[in-house]
This record gives structure tokens, sequence and C-alpha cells, in this order.
């Protein structure tokens, strides 16, 4: 295809803007897909995604649009995901093209991540074209936001397109402003072939699937390719483009985007940046590369029944072919036996994957506390990573320690704004910056990613009903006063509910830990004391009571339905149930006992 008939762009929006929307739009008012096979949310292919209404691996679509001037534009849309967990696939996509679509909801404004998004985009050299979407709206102020896109991103509004994405009006606008607005890739073609690894996943039938750019050069099928980076050759044995399906094609040209199989086995053995080439004959100069994504939050992932742990590991290892963003070693816990400590991007990303292990493989896991990755500076002048609080060394062999901080940008309706400094201060934050736009706060923190990482994004959703828009960037590591705080139960320390916090927050940490598990750990025949603990100084204590086995027997009198219930209650509950020594403790107690409220 001549490169002045392609445009390649991405959507960048806030999670809920209306960007999946758009996509559908735009795929069926071209006819890319059959009106029979259109379903909703098309490109967000996995169930996980579909239910969530999240997008989470980039997804892309070649569609063909007959535009105003006569002739037919091929369209490469690459779909980015919207969760901060998942910047780094936005980053990399983008550079993969040449404009932007910037979606905001025309009633309610740019929000952290349409924030984060276009400064990606901008980042990537794009010319972005703005759309106003959900004018269908009686709530909508198109006007309004168009002002608030060039106050708060410097972007000029005034060319922005009012559009519905439901019910399609605006749309042959989009068309149009992608041909016109948007700029036309480069690329030699008689030049060595230049080929950008854009994204790759696993697929059960067809093994690993490379997405490419084409920079320079041409690719075709049966061409003997090398990954620079890992020097590695492969014969390319499928070529493709996606529509969204794959249909096969014989060669893709500069400024085209594919896909190719070559007998991969593993998503490791592709890395997202490398430059593709040919073996012989190929370029000499790779394009810059990405930083690689690195796990930031860890946990341990073991199996509620001992015996399900062979079909963990299958699981884990199946997973981690599609994702090499997930790491995963072997752990042994005294209480909870054999399992996983496992590295994810941020805390959505581990709930997908633990939601994955527990429907497509039918796994009953217990999750201990989501940690970050501490620095430990040992005397002996060694620097250690800590993954799991439970491994931390004896105080006295350690110099200091470091955590990992990150800058949170945070957008809020002034009248919560109250709401938000205070949990930010709750936090360890630091402010850093306060501005306005219109009735709408910014405020960036400087923050522990230990203190966001487990519910630090429901609490600013629920102060705020919903209002925040929340966004961060990991920025350094640095000294706190850190300590690991242990819990014990009847006198056995649970090292699955070790956490390391900060020595002026441990006292309220520990009171708070050890009432919540008061409530949360069934009553026994015996008397429980639960305490936690700050090497052998116990800093918060309770006892948890005796209590008769007939758990019906505090319903008085008739209410056998009531009766039923809590039996039945009692049984659920049973089997996620963990033995600690004589005590059993329930799943939920490993969780719930970390929230802070
Ligand atoms: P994404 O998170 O940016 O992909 O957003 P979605 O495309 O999933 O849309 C989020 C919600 O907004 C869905 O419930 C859509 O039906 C709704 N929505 C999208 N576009 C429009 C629109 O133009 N008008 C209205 N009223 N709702 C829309
Ligand atoms: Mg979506």
């Amino acid at each position: 295809t001549q490169l002045d008939l392609i445009r390649n762009f991405s959507i960048v929006a806030h999670i809920d803007h209306g960007k999946s929307t758009l996509a559908d739009r735009l795929i069926q008012m071209t006819g890319t897909v059959a009106e029979r096979d259109m379903k909703a949310q098309i490109l967000d292919s996995m169930d996980i995604e579909r239910e969530r209404g999240i997008t989470i691996k980039a997804n892309t679509v070649r569609i063909e649009y007959p535009a105003k001037d006569g002739k037919t534009y091929i369209l490469n849309l690459i779909d980015t995901p919207g969760h901060v967990d998942f910047a780094y696939e936005v980053s990399r996509s983008m550079r993969a093209v040449e404009g932007s679509l910037l979606v905001v909801d025309a009633s309610q404004g740019v929000e952290a991540q349409t924030l984060a998004n276009v400064y990606h985009a901008l980042d990537a050299g794009h010319e972005i074209v703005p759309v106003l979407n959900k004018i269908d709206l009686p709530a909508a102020e198109p006007e309004r936001v168009k002002q608030n896109i060039e106050d708060v991103i410097g972007l000029d509004a005034s060319d922005a397109i009012a559009i519905s994405a439901k019910s399609g009006l605006g749309i042959p606008d989009v068309l149009e402003a992608i041909v016109t607005r948007l700029p036309a890739p480069k690329g030699d073609r008689d030049a060595p072939l230049k080929a950008m690894l854009v994204d790759s996943w696993y697929d059960p039938y067809l093994g690993v699937v490379v997405m490419v750019r084409i920079m320079d050069g041409v690719m075709k099928k049966g061409d003997r390719v090398r990954m620079m980076q890992t020097n590695a050759v492969y014969g390319i044995d499928k070529l493709a483009v996606l529509k969204p399906q794959m249909v096969d094609i014989a060669e893709l040209g500069p400024g085209e985007i594919g896909i190719f199989t070559a007998s991969i086995k593993q998503v490791r053995d592709t890395r997202v940046g490398d430059t593709i080439t040919h073996e012989r004959g190929g370029c000499t100069q790779a394009l810059p590369g990405f930083k690689p994504a690195q796990p930031v939050v860890f946990c341990g992932l073991f199996p509620v029944d001992a015996n399900d742990f062979e079909a963990l590991r299958d699981a884990i290892e199946k997973l981690s072919l599609n994702d090499a963003s997930f790491s995963t070693e072997m752990e042994t816990s005294a209480a909870l036996g054999f399992g996983f400590r496992c590295g994810f991007l941020g805390l959505l990303h581990l709930e997908v994957i633990r939601d994955r292990l527990e429907r497509e493989y039918d796994l009953d896991l217990i999750t201990t506390a989501p940690s970050v990755v501490f620095k430990l500076y040992m005397k002996d002048g060694e620097v250690r990573d800590l993954h799991n609080p439970a491994d931390m060394p004896d105080l006295t062999y350690v110099d200091h320690i470091e955590e990992p901080r990150i800058k949170a940008t945070i957008m809020v309706p002034d009248d919560y704004l109250g709401d938000i400094l205070k949990l930010c201060q709750e936090r360890r934050g630091v402010q850093l910056n306060l501005t306005y736009a219109g009735n709408r706060a910014m405020v960036e923190y400087d923050l522990p990613l230990a203190e966001v990482v487990f519910d630090f994004y429901d609490r600013l959703k629920s102060v705020t009903k919903g209002y925040a828009s929340f966004d961060y960037t990991i920025s350094e590591y640095r000294e706190d006063f850190l300590v690991k705080m242990s819990i014990l139960v009847n006198e056995e320390p649970v090292d699955a509910l070790s956490i390391m916090v900060h020595r002026d927050r441990a006292e309220a940490r520990g009171r708070a830990m050890v009432e919540k598990l008061k409530d949360l750990i069934p009553r026994h025949m015996f008397k429980i004391p639960i305490q936690a603990a700050i090497g052998a100084r116990v800093i918060a204590r309770e006892t948890l009571s005796a209590m008769r086995k007939d758990v019906t027997a505090k319903c008085y009198g008739g209410d056998a339905t009531r009766k039923k219930k809590l039996l039945e209650k009692q049984k659920a509950g049973k089997k996620r149930m963990r033995q600690f020594g004589k005590v059993e403790i329930p799943q939920e107690a490993f969780i719930a006992a970390l929230k802070m409220d």
C-alpha cells in the first residue's frame, strides 16, 4: 500500500469516556465486520475485560475507509488500555502510530488518565484530534469541555469534533478527520527491513503471535528474520492483518501494522520494543528500545487445598506464556505450605491474574498481603531486594531501608479537595503542587507506593463519591524508618500476614489489624490471643474468647431460615479455611485484615 493512503492512530481517553464504543462505531460504519458478527466492545476480547469494562491487552484493527476525496485509505487503529497499571502498554503502542484521537466525555471533562495518556501521545510525537463524546447526554457541555481541554492540556480544541459514539452521531466526521488531519506514516520500501515489535501474545493454536509495525523495507511470509536484542532467528510461518480476525497477507510494507507467527515458544522470547530485521542484508541500527515493564507489587498465591499445588503451577506457567510482565517464583510458607511469590504491574494486574487463575483454571487460592519491593542496604555493603516481608532479615544486619515513591496526580471537584488532602496526608504523602481549572483541582503528591498499592484507589473513590481520578508514575527509592510487623495468632507468627510499615504508623496499623482479625477469625473452643509485634515487642493485642460449638445457639427460638442460612454460611466459609496450628483462619482475613479504614 502507498504510504499516503495509510493512517495509523490510537484512541486515548480516561476510562469510561467511550474509547471502546467509538472503536466499535468506526469498525461498524466502515463495514469492517459484517453486521451479524458485530458485538459490543469487539476489541476487548477477553471475557474479564468485557465484564469489568476495561481494556487490558492493546488490540488492533485494520479498517478500509473510502474517503470523500475518492481514495480508499487503510486505517490502523491500535486500542490501548486505559488503566494506570498498564501504562507501559500505552507508551509502547503509541510509538507504532502517528496520531491519536483524544476522547473526552463532554459531560465530565479532562480526567487524570486523559492527561496521562495524552502525555504519552505527545511524547511519541503524535498529531492529536480532540473528540468530545456523549453529546447526546443532557449533562453534556461541549463548549465548557473544549475550554477545559485547552486550559488543562494546553491543546487547541477549537476544531474538536462533537460526537455520540453511542448513537453514531458525528462518526463520519471522525473518519474524515483521521484522513485529513493525521499525518501519513513515513518509511523507505527499498531500505533493509526494520520493524518494531509492538506487542505479542500466546495463542494456543498458533503459538506466540507477534505484532509489528514496519518502519522500512518489506516483510514477507517465509522470510528469515532476526530479533536484534536477543539475536534469535525465526522463519515467518504466517503473516496477517487483523480485521480484527486474522486475514493472511502476502507482505507488509512501510507504515503497515500486522502480525506474524514463527514457531516462537513463549512470549518471553519476544521483547517489546525490539527491532526485527532480515537475517541477511538486515539493517544495522536498531530502533531505540523501550524500558521493560517491571513488576512493582508482589504477593503470595497459595492453593487452599495443598493437593492443588501442581494444578496451580501448571496454570501459572500457562498464564506467564502470555504475560511477560507477570513474574513468579516458588515460595514456601510455614503457614500456607507450597505456593508462588508473584510480581505484578499493579493491583489491577494482580486482581486480573488471580481472577483468571480461579476462573479459567478452577482453583481456590489464598492471596497474601500485596507488598512492594523494598531495598535493604545491609551493613556489609550488600543491597538486597525484599519481595516478601517474611524474608526480612534481623535488623542488626540492616543499615537502612529504602522504599519506592510515586508521583501521583489526582483530579477532583474542589468540594472534595479537603478529603483528598487528608487521605494523602494519612498515607505519608508530601504535597507537590495544587492548581485549579474551573472548579476542579489538580493536586500532585509524592507518596510511598506501599501506602497506595492496597486500597488507596478504593478509598479515593469512596471519599469523593467516584468523582476523583488518579494516575501515578514511580519516581524514586527513598530511605524511611520502616519496620517489619508480624501478626501472632495463638502465640504463633502467621508469616503470610507480616507487613512492612512505617514505624510511626505501626501501632495504628497493628491495632487495626488485630481488631479486624478478631472479627474475622471464628471463635474456637479455646481462647485465642491475637497480637501485632515488632521483633519481640508486642504493640497491639486482642483476645478472641472461647465459644460453644453450635453456631446457631445464639439464634434463640424459632427462626429456622436464619439458622439454616447461618449453617450454610459456615459451610461455605469452611472451603476457604486454613489451619494455623490449632486455629482456622478464613481466606478473607488475609486481605481484609490489611484494609486501612
Ligand atoms: P472506555 O472505558 O473508554 O472504553 O468506555 P466504553 O466505550 O466502554 O464506554 C463507557 C460507557 O459509556 C458505556 O456504558 C457506554 O455505553 C457509554 N457510552 C459510550 N459512548 C457514549 C455516548 O456517546 N453516549 C452515551 N450516552 N453513552 C456512551
Ligand atoms: Mg474500553
